[in-house]
């Protein structure tokens, strides 16, 4: 049976961190499913066409490209995740900001189906204070970003903030 993991964020938009856990994901599943969730609480800066497309260009090239697929998902993460026979959840853990968050969902997700793990994995350094949040801050004030988001997102941010 095919190992699958699912990697659910809201990919507003994806950057070199996300782009990070997800290579390594790859390396450790037969099949990764980055989910894009809908969100429309948080109030997303891209629609959720446009994070799919995004994420999709952005990671045409990383190792193991074959192995993932990317969908959307609203709704519970873990009926998602069983419904796509998932057997684990993966999550990217950067600071000790993340962990406390991250500790209550693992758990939550855990008394919903016990059957499916989360799993935390730790981008580069360079990458451990990123976040699309700080990536739309500086876009929004013209800063540079080619180092913190691929090129396709860069000129996303760049034509969003134009108007
Ligand atoms: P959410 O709204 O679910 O937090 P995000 O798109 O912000 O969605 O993040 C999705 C996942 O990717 C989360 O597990 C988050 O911790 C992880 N992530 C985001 N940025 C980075 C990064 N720079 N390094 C490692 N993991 C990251």
């Amino acid at each position: 049976m095919k190992r699958r993991a699912i990697y659910p964020g809201s990919f507003d938009p994806i950057t070199n961190g996300h782009l990070d856990i997800a290579e390594r994901a790859l390396a450790l599943f037969d099949e990764v499913v980055i989910a894009v969730a809908r969100n429309a609480e948080k109030r997303p800066l891209f629609t959720i066409e446009e994070r799919v497309e995004l994420t999709h260009t952005a990671t045409r090239k990383l190792k193991g490209a074959k192995k993932l697929k990317i969908t959307t998902f609203d709704g519970l993460l873990m009926d998602f995740a069983k419904k796509k026979k998932a057997c684990a959840v993966v999550r990217g853990l950067r600071a000790v900001s993340d962990f406390e968050y991250e500790l209550q969902l693992a758990l939550t997700n855990r008394k919903l189906n016990p059957g499916i793990e989360t799993i935390f994995l730790t981008p580069r350094e360079n990458y451990v204070y990123l976040s699309s949040n700080i990536v739309k801050e500086i876009a929004s004030l013209d800063g540079k970003i080619e180092c913190f988001v691929p090129a396709n997102v860069k000129s996303a941010l760049r034509k969003k903030y134009k108007k």
